[in-house]
């Protein structure tokens, strides 16, 4: 519905006038949100909702929050849309974020080497992108999600609900949810950002719909954590300071340094034509350094030597995605999905996440205009219209990443017909795919979004009441 910005301005300037958020929330006549999954996308939504004075509960399935220890980036759009949502996202990254030793990425040969000097560190340079000032910086995961755990009020959090069934009955003024444990709770609207095995989206299109499967990308990761003083001295300052990818013919890897510099972060792909052997929706397997190793054994002295440094156990990590099933829509009356939920992708962008923390933006905004107009309109007409307004914001673009980023696997590991080894083609589909995500205006998506929202609610009969109820800031 949005054509693409003419002009592509980042300004990440606020729009919202912020009403600081306090530890309890006493607002009458306020939409009431349901946020099934607290990972990063359901978090950041609930801040942003939090600095909107918009009531909501979280329910996590989980005892406890828990992130990886690995390593996560966030793109300069991510960033943008964190300021928008609520600066204090984005100061808490940021406080977490290791700073790369320069503002360029680059896309290194890890494969070719002259002969075999296990010493010899050199690979050959096949084009860097340049990322901004302080752009695409790395932490450990567990470290900002803390963060924004923190930011929350603890009574708006439940955990231990695990999400069973929903009902958004047409007669009923609330919609209904049951958790495994028996408990029931209602709300006005309930927000999937459950993960890409989410519960909510079969319980909206029915278990037998494609897209309650994920599908296997055909690649698994080793990611692994190695201690930054060895890894410096088996690859020198150059290779461990700032962000590196390192390709190669059915595998690539990708490093950067988190927690403080102290750590290198090793994400090591592998094409792997077999169907994914672990049942049930497991994404994890045991695996050794030396299968890591062994997968590549072919490269280059330098991608070896990071593959020897990583801890005799590892995990490998099935990557999934939406692309075969995408869902239809990611809204149904009262019900949406956010983030992986919505649109799981590959990797290869590391740009997932981001892409979920524009969804809570998205939504953010929305049903902070909602609530603005809580005790004059009726709800639940406006949720709906709410949610069908942030599936035209969001599908397009998302679904464009899930593609784009399986494809970008390709290129990464010189399997695309178009772009092998060809470093010129390469560097031009990267920069083009890579820009389209960074140079994303969300301040614009956000205009567009309310505008679009004002035009669809002057549509609903009007008004209910006809003095507006006094709504009680705090
Ligand atoms: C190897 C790898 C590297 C990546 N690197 C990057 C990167 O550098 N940058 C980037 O932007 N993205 C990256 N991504 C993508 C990113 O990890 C995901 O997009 C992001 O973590 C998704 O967050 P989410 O909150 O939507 O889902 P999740 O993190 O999956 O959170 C879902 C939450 O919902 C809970 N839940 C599930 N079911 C229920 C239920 N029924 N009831 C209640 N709660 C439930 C879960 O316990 C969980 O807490 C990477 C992904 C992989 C695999």
């Amino acid at each position: 519905m949005f054509s693409k910005p003419s002009t592509r301005v980042s300004s990440g300037a606020l729009r919202t006038p912020y009403r600081y958020p306090t530890k309890t929330m006493t607002v009458r006549n306020s939409v009431e949100v349901a946020i099934i999954g607290g990972g990063i996308t359901g978090l950041t939504l609930a801040v942003g909702l939090l600095c909107r004075n918009v009531k909501f509960t979280i329910y996590e399935r989980a005892q406890a929050f828990r992130e990886l220890g690995a390593g996560i980036g966030f793109t300069p759009n991510a960033e943008r849309a964190m300021k928008a949502l609520d600066p204090r996202i984005h100061y808490s990254f940021r406080k977490v974020a290791v700073r790369n030793n320069d503002d360029w990425f680059r896309y290194v040969d890890g494969f070719h080497h002259n002969g075999n000097d296990p010493s010899d560190m050199l690979e050959m340079l096949m084009y860097k992108i340049y990322l901004g000032e302080r752009g695409f910086e790395g932490c450990r995961r567990s470290d900002f999600l803390q963060q924004l755990v923190n930011l929350i009020p603890t009574d708006c959090i439940k955990m231990e609900k695990n999400l069973e069934e929903v009902q958004d009955v047409s007669d009923g003024s609330k919609v209904l949810m049951r958790f495994e444990d028996g408990s029931t709770a209602e709300a006005d609207v309930v927000i999937g950002c459950d993960g890409i095995n989410s519960r909510l989206r079969p319980l909206m299109f029915g278990q037998s719909h494609a897209s309650s499967q994920p599908s296997y990308s055909h690649k698994f990761a080793f990611r692994g954590i190695i201690p930054m003083d060895k890894a410096r001295a088996a690859l020198g300052d150059e290779k461990t300071s700032t962000r590196l990818m390192h390709l190669g013919p059915g595998a690539h890897a990708l490093t950067f340094p988190i927690a403080g510099g102290t750590m290198m972060n090793v994400v090591a792909f592998v094409t792997d034509p077999s169907p994914w052997a672990e049942k049930d929706g497991k994404f994890v397997a045991a695996a050794t350094k030396n299968e890591a190793i062994d997968a590549f054994a072919g490269f280059g002295p330098a991608v070896r030597t990071i593959m020897s440094l990583l801890p005799d156990k590892l995990d490998k990590w099935a990557i999934f995605d939406m692309y075969d099933n995408p869902v239809p829509t990611y809204a149904s009356g009262r019900l949406c999905l956010a983030g992986d939920a919505a649109h799981a992708s590959t990797p290869h962008h590391g740009a997932g996440a981001g892409c979920g923390i524009e969804d809570s933006l998205a939504l953010a905004e929305l049903l902070a205009s909602v609530n603005q107009r809580a005790g004059v309109m009726p709800i639940r007409n406006m949720v709906t219209k709410a949610l069908a307004v942030y599936n035209e914001m969001r599908y397009d673009r998302s679904q464009w990443l899930v593609r784009s980023s399986r494809m970008l696997g390709e290129m990464l590991e010189w399997q695309d017909p178009q772009t092998r080894e060809d470093t010129q083609v390469l560097g031009h589909e990267l920069w083009r795919r890579c820009h389209e995500i960074w140079d994303f205006d969300v301040d614009e998506m956000v205009r567009n979004g309310i505008d679009a929202l004002g035009w669809k609610l002057a549509k609903l009969p009007q008004p209910l009441f006809t003095e507006a109820d006094q709504i009680d800031w705090i």
